[in-house]
C-alpha cells in the first residue's frame, strides 16, 4: 500500500469518475486518484487534465522562483550536443550500434559508449 501515490492535481477530487467514488457504502466520496503508477508529468499525475490544472495554478510561482526567460537563448557550438544511434535491423531485437555525439551546428560526431549514451549527466556541452 505504501507504493501507492496520490495525483498531484489540485481538483483531481473534483472529477466525479467511477474510480474517484472510494469509501464505506453509504459515505463514499469522490477522491484524489491514488495509484502504484502515474503517468503524467514525471509521474505525479493521473491524467493531462490533472497536470494542466496544477500548471495553470501554479506556474506563474514557478517562473517567479526558478527565473523566467528575458532574453533569447542562442543554439552555438558549446551547446549543440545531442546524443543519437543507429538501429541495426539485420539482427532480431533491433540492436542499438553507432552511439554518438552530433553536434547540430558544427554538424561534427563524436563516438560514445554505450555507458556514456545512457549517463543522463554525460554530454559535451558547456553551456546552456
Ligand atoms: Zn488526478
Amino acid at each position: 500500500m505504501n507504493d501507492l501515490k496520490y495525483c498531484q492535481g489540485p481538483s483531481c477530487h473534483q472529477y466525479t469518475t467511477q474510480d474517484r467514488l472510494k469509501g464505506i457504502k453509504g459515505s463514499k466520496t469522490f477522491q484524489t486518484r491514488r495509484r502504484s503508477s502515474l503517468y503524467y508529468g514525471n509521474e505525479n499525475f493521473c491524467d493531462q487534465r490533472c497536470l494542466y490544472d496544477w500548471v495553470n495554478k501554479y506556474i506563474e510561482q514557478g517562473l517567479d522562483h526558478f527565473g523566467r526567460t528575458t532574453k533569447a537563448k542562442h543554439l552555438t557550438e558549446q551547446n549543440a550536443w545531442i546524443k543519437d544511434y543507429d538501429y541495426n535491423y539485420r539482427n532480431e531485437g533491433n540492436e542499438k550500434t553507432n552511439y554518438r555525439s552530433v553536434n547540430r551546428v558544427t554538424k561534427e560526431q563524436r563516438p560514445l559508449t554505450e555507458a556514456q549514451y545512457n549517463d543522463i549527466n554525460y554530454t559535451l556541452n558547456t553551456g546552456e
